[in-house]
């Protein structure tokens, strides 16, 4: 086993989205397997200090991490992959060391020197890489460096990691440059080229990679291979590829298969044993010989990017693995008229409703929340989506007409969802969010008790409004069951209806914690519950015809 840490730097080049996470993870999913300890950090170059006030149509999904942090969706897949928690030790963005450095020249500590890009905020970065490794002490960190090689923001970090082997040696290190092989259909022939400006462009910078990952459509040839080896100046061994596949999940395999982590462990000297991958070769096979289908409607605004719902798109996946079933996603914008809604609702056999904010498309989310209820189809509200069942339980069931969340009208004589008193003495918003774990206590007898077959759990949280506790006895009376909460401040965590098949919602993200070998309880319950509806319907109309 490894004496010390050992560093993966990860860079890409020619494209953006070429999967350079996913492929990091995988590659840190196989050490693990081979019983080295890995982890991995994500260096991201923009100059937010984190991506939590950035819209999903810049940045997609914000990821939260037990402590809180509000990270790149990166980190969702090495948890996914790793099955561990990350932490805000495994991100780092340039706002944060930039922001970091000015105040510390503010404080004077830089002795009357000249602040620079080099070396005070390569030292800051190099400084961040280090603390990782101190604290969470893996045998391998992985480092991937968001961005493209070429733009003008990464060029700090590369530079950083450039001068990494110096101070911690360069046995200790490794260069993968993950790149597109484009595929040229008028030629017929994929294209070695941009690999090979992308390589120039990284040696032009003082970083010759030790490997590469290829992105590509079509597997490369011998002579591809000896192409790329050559005018990139790496042995040919470490020309990896990643062909498209049709599940991420089968990444860390296809990477397998190539000899990625064998590789990697005998460039690093570390001794280890052969990858353990069945439980992942399991479930690749259990994905692709399921037959049953279930159709899960995603009722949100943000529905044409993929990227902005991540995690619970992954959640669902992997909970219709467990079920041995295809999953098919509707994506409902919550935008359309109600006409509309109920056609897109009529066609799923259960609604989700996830995350957001703003007032936009709330309305409509209201409608798929009560029609859900009324037509007695399962039905799934996180954070958001449990805010508008409550509001829609409000109107429609207590008969609170004008019901609302603060959040959408201010003004609104029925706060069923609001801000706390604490937190209204609050002026900047950015203070206001609880985010990170949370305990949650679990009523005996509950759907929530049965599904997760425990009366306590911990929850990741990111959100501002609550369930006002003044209707809580309102709603209640009606048959709204307070089925999770956080008792020290007495605040609502779950709810459920008694008459209806799966009727849940919770105010924290269960799509954080979910993987693809260990579905989230809240996940498979609701999927299952979906795959009944259908069965049902299915049942139903049999007899009828
Ligand atoms: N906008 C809501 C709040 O701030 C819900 C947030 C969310 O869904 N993450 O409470």
């Amino acid at each position: 086993m490894a004496k010390s840490t050992r560093y993966i730097f990860v860079t890409g080049g020619v494209a953006s989205s070429l999967g350079k996470g996913i492929a990091a993870a995988g590659l840190g999913t196989l050490l693990i397997q081979r019983g080295v300890s890995a982890e991995i950090m994500k260096l991201d170059p923009y100059l937010n200090v984190d991506p939590g006030t950035m819209s999903p149509f810049q940045h997609g999904e914000v990821f939260v991490t037990d402590d809180g942090a509000e990270t790149d969706l990166d980190l969702g897949h090495y948890e996914r992959f790793l099955d561990k928690p990350t932490s805000r030790l495994n991100s780092a963005t340039a706002g944060q060391v930039y922001e970091n450095v000015i105040r510390k020249e503010r404080r004077g500590d830089y002795l009357g020197s000249t602040v620079q890009v080099i070396p005070h905020i390569t030292d800051e970065v190099k400084r961040r890489i280090l603390a990782t490794a101190r604290e969470k002490k893996p045998d391998v960190l992985l480092i991937e460096i968001g961005g493209t090689v070429g733009d003008i923001e990464s060029l700090p970090f590369l530079e950083a990691i450039r001068q990494f082997p110096y101070d911690v040696g360069k046995e200790n290190c490794l260069f993968l440059h993950l790149t597109l092989l484009p595929y040229i259909s008028a030629s017929g022939e994929s294209k070695t080229k941009p690999t090979q400006h992308s390589v120039k462009a990284l040696r032009e910078i003082g970083i010759q990679p030790d490997g590469l990952i290829l992105r590509t459509e079509h597997a490369m040839d011998a002579g591809q291979r000896r192409k790329i080896a050559m005018f990139c100046n790496v042995e040919e061994r470490a020309v990896f590829e990643s062909v498209n596949v049709g599940v991420i999940y089968e990444v860390p395999l296809m990477l397998h298969r190539q000899g990625l982590d064998e590789w990697v462990c005998r460039k690093l000297g570390i001794e280890s044993s052969e990858a353990h991958i069945a439980d992942w070769e399991n479930l690749i096979a259990r994905i692709h010989s399921a037959r049953q289908e279930v159709r899960i409607g995603v009722v949100g605004k943000y529905i044409e990017l993929n990227d902005a719902y991540i995690s619970i798109y992954e959640s669902l996946k992997a909970a219709a693995y467990h079920e041995d079933a295809r999953l098919e996603i509707v994506k409902i914008d919550s935008e359309q008229s109600p006409e509309q809604l109920s056609e897109a609702l009529a066609a799923v056999d259960g609604v989700l409703i996830p995350g957001g904010f703003g007032p936009r498309g709330i309305e409509g989310k209201i409608f798929a929340a009560t029609w859900a209820r009324e037509h007695k189809v399962p039905y799934f509200g996180i954070c958001l989506g449990m805010q508008v069942a409550m509001i829609a339980f409000a109107r429609s069931v207590c008969g609170i007409g004008d019901a609302n969340s603060t959040e959408f009208n201010e003004h609104t004589n029925n706060p069923v969802i609001d801000l706390m008193t604490t937190q209204k003495a609050v002026l900047n918003l950015g203070g206001t969010m609880r985010l990170g774990a949370y305990p949650m206590k679990i009523k005996k007898g509950t759907k929530a008790e049965s599904v997760y077959k425990a009366t306590e759990a911990q929850e990741r949280h990111r959100h501002r409004y609550e369930v006002n506790n003044v209707d809580r006895p309102r709603l209640e009376e009606m048959g709204m069951v307070i089925s999770g909460t956080f008792e020290e401040t007495d605040l609502v965590e779950m709810i459920e209806l008694k008459e209806h098949p799966w009727y849940v919602g919770c105010q924290f993200h269960p799509e954080f914690q979910s993987r693809p070998l260990k579905p989230h309880p809240l996940f498979k319950g609701f999927v299952a519950a979906a795959i009944t509806q259908r069965k049902s319907i299915a049942a139903k109309g049999a007899a009828r015809g």
